[in-house]
């Protein structure tokens, strides 16, 4: 018998051995190898610390999905042409609740980005303090320049074949990046038809028929309190802050309105043609302004720029390595689009240029060269799994509320999202401390949000 078989691997051994296993058996997904890197990196503390899970296997575990669903969704546009796109529904992990998180249409979508978000939205569900295990979903279909009646026509067959496989114990999705109250409601309405059931099944719903107050706030208002949250920690406030937000789509508007609500100076947002900076601040009627762009005409950002004369438009290459969005002077940025929109060389200009904290609304945005580099600066950095969790959290509340038929008030909903964001931060802050990386808040979420998965996992068996 060898000793190689004798010895047990010392942590860094077992920690390359599965993410080499991870990069084989799935290739053609660096995001999801990037989101598993990320998360390792942090466990390797844990894992010196206790051989169980180890032993139980849980990192092999983890990062196999429970059940991966793919399926056809054919559907007529306008023309009476028959289109056929990809869906998708990633059931991560169950440890710890019904399966949860949210559908993004985006012609990017491939399963690779979904298992990256699904991963993430395990330990990001962990953090929010709800029962909620991890999902996502989505498909390759574009919604841009589309008429309400193809996006109608999309959604029912989408929800077709997707119904059988969710319910309101079982799966619960939501929006995410192309899906907004619009899309919610077409796929809640199939849903409703096939199933002749009128459930909880799916979050962001309107408020005439069970959605909650502060849904379509919650992510961009969260990621706001968890800046506060983090200056707090320096004794400093968002008070007469100058910030970046990046994109302009849900997440992006409600930050805006946050950083309006604490008194800080919003002065940039963007979509995937481009950057507007405006020195003299986005008040609430520009707001209001971008919202009904956005929302209602469903127009470009540029035109913000001809609307508001000292603003100026800048166009964005995504190719690049850098984004001139990030080479702006101010002291919070707020990614708030897609993921890796933020590159060593963004990380570095903002780095350059002062940036006293990072809170990611959209999920994964920073690279892992720029993650490092924040980390390494001193700079506050809000990870995209505690950072955003807000919307997830404020979903957990609209089943609570669904579950026992009831509706809260505004200020009650917001209260709670603001309690949670203070004790993800709370979490963060004390699990990186007790782990010896005092104020690495990426280390403090993926310990804290594993931690509560791994062991909900032990107990329940080899499942
Ligand atoms: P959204 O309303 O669809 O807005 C997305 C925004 O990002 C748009 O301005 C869009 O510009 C831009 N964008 C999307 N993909 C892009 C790409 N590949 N390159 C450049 N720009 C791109 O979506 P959202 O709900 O705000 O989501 C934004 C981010 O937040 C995503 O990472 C999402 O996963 C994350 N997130 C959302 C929630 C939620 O509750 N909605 C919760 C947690 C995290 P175009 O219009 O030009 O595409």
């Amino acid at each position: 018998m060898s000793a190689g078989i004798l010895t047990p691997p010392t942590t860094g051994d077992y920690i390359e051995q599965v993410m080499n296993t991870v990069k084989a058996k799935n290739p053609a997904e660096p995001e999801f190898h990037q989101a598993v890197q990320e998360v390792f990196e942090s466990l390797r503390l844990v894992l010196q610390r206790h051989s169980e899970y180890r032993d139980a296997r849980i990192l092999q575990r983890m990062v196999e999905p429970e059940r991966v669903i793919m399926f056809r969704v054919p559907w007529f546009d306008d023309q009476g042409q028959i289109q056929v796109n990809r869906g998708f529904r990633i059931e991560m992990n169950s440890a710890i609740g019904p399966y949860k998180g949210g559908l993004r249409f985006h012609p990017s979508v491939n399963l690779g980005i979904l298992k990256f978000l699904a991963f993430e939205q395990v330990l990001k569900n962990s953090l929010t303090t709800l029962p909620m295990g991890g999902g996502k979903g989505g498909s390759d279909f574009d919604p841009k320049g589309k008429s309400d009646n193809e996006v109608m026509r999309f959604c029912q067959s989408f929800m077709t074949e997707l119904f059988r496989h969710i319910g309101p114990d079982t799966d619960v999705p939501a929006g995410d990046i192309g899906v907004g109250g619009r899309g919610i409601g077409f796929l809640f309405g199939q849903y409703k038809r096939l199933k002749n059931e009128f459930t909880g099944v799916l979050t962001g719903k309107g408020l005439n028929w069970g959605g909650s107050l502060i849904r379509p706030e919650a992510t961009g208002y969260g990621c706001v309190y968890f800046a506060s949250e983090m200056l707090k920690s320096r004794k400093d406030s968002l008070e007469g802050k100058l910030c970046l937000v990046s994109g302009s789509g849900n997440v992006s508007q409600y930050t805006v309105e946050k950083l309006l609500d604490l008194g800080a100076k919003p002065v940039t947002l963007s979509d995937s043609n481009g950057v507007i900076f405006d020195p003299d601040g986005i008040d609430r009627d520009k707001l209001a302004w971008v919202m009904d762009l956005k929302n209602v005409r469903r127009g470009r950002i540029r035109d913000y720029a001809d609307k508001f004369k000292k603003a100026i438009f800048m166009p964005t290459d995504l190719k690049l390595e850098h984004n001139p969005l990030w080479n702006i002077k101010a002291d919070c940025a707020f990614p708030s689009a897609t993921q890796n929109e933020i590159t060593a060389k963004d990380a570095a200009n903002l780095i350059k240029n002062g940036i006293k904290v990072v809170s990611e609304g959209a999920n994964m945005p920073s690279t892992l060269e720029a993650t490092r580099l924040f980390l390494e600066a001193g700079v506050l950095y809000g990870p995209a799994k505690a950072a955003n969790a807000g919307g997830v959290a404020t979903s957990g509340l609209e089943m609570s509320q669904n579950s026992a038929r009831l509706s809260w008030t505004r200020e009650e909903v917001d209260d709670r999202l603001h309690k949670i964001m203070i004790s993800i931060h709370k979490a963060c802050f004390e699990t990186a401390a007790a782990y010896g990386t005092p104020g690495n808040l990426v280390n403090g979420a993926n310990i804290a949000g594993f931690v509560k998965v791994a062991n909900s996992m032990l107990d329940q068996g080899l499942v």
